[in-house]
């Protein structure tokens, strides 16, 4: 994260950083741009350990304010209306089933190992990903949009808990060791700039047996190869990273998780996968 410079996206003009790979540090500059480059966004896959990302982020900064969830969420619809024409209304009811199905998801993989306790949601947007766990775990979230987590705040406080407004390593930096039984990443790690920094802290915060439930774009499933550029899993700059279940598996492990896969939430068939890490007793 050396070199800073601009890019124009969209007609914004916005500070970006340079990533070396988000995994391993390896500079890939020397590697072909992926295919699934759109411009000024360039998509590299790691030479060495082969993780797949976007080689620039937006500054943190912009995240607060310029690209919070619902301005992206608008750019994105427009993009996606274009690229999908008439199948757009349908994959659109498609996705928003999906979510809903999701949000509950966190909740399921949580109360199988927890009936109470501390969960962090990560990235947590107004809040409504741990909305089912919140009459018995203690909730807290931190957010990097600073509209978005004012919202969770408000939802937060009245069960004990609170969310912080920072981005992810700051805000975790503010909770105390061995803190959390649970800690939700659903539809997060993707934007993270430093995954494994993250990840580290993850490990930091969650008690010793505690959990994270992770849900990422599946960049290893059948569907991306079919559908190419227009593949549900792709936004630029939003998703700056790119998993597979080999790529998950060193990130958690990197940072001292274990991790287990579901085994219907991974398959190759699935845009999305599922992961449960967790902190060794
Ligand atoms: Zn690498």
């Amino acid at each position: 994260m050396s070199a800073a410079s601009q890019v124009v996206s969209a007609g914004t003009t916005i500070s970006v950083s340079y990533r070396p790979c988000p995994l391993c540090g390896r500079d890939n500059q020397d590697q072909p741009a992926s295919p699934y480059s759109l411009a000024p966004w360039t998509i590299r896959s790691c030479r060495d350990c082969g993780f797949t990302y976007i080689d620039t982020a937006p500054k943190y900064e912009h995240l607060a304010v310029d690209l919070d969830w619902n301005a992206r969420f608008q750019v994105e619809t427009e993009r996606k209306a274009e690229l999908r024409k008439v199948s757009y209304k349908f994959s659109r009811l498609t996705r928003m089933r999906m979510h809903l199905f999701g949000k509950r998801k966190v909740g399921r993989y949580v109360r199988e190992k927890f009936n109470q306790g501390r969960i962090l949601d990560l990235g947590c947007g107004s809040g409504e990903t741990i909305l089912d766990l919140l009459d018995s775990f203690t909730p807290y979230g931190v957010e990097i949009s600073t509209s978005l987590a004012i919202k969770a705040d408000q939802l937060f406080r009245p069960h004990g808990g609170h969310a912080e407004n920072a981005p992810s390593i700051e805000g975790l930096g503010r909770f105390e060791e061995n803190f959390f039984e649970a800690v939700a990443m659903r539809s997060y790690l993707e934007h993270e700039e430093n995954p494994l920094g993250v990840m580290k802290e993850v490990f930091r915060v969650l008690k010793p047996g505690g959990i994270a439930v992770v849900k990422v774009p599946n960049f290893g499933s059948i569907n991306r190869r079919v559908m190419g550029k227009k593949w549900c899993g792709f936004r630029y700059p939003d998703h700056l990273n790119y998993y597979t279940r080999n790529s998950l598996r060193q990130l958690a492990q990197k940072a001292g998780l274990d991790i287990r896969f579901d085994f219907l939430g991974s398959l190759p068939t699935s845009d999305n996968m599922w992961a449960i890490l967790s902190k060794p007793a």
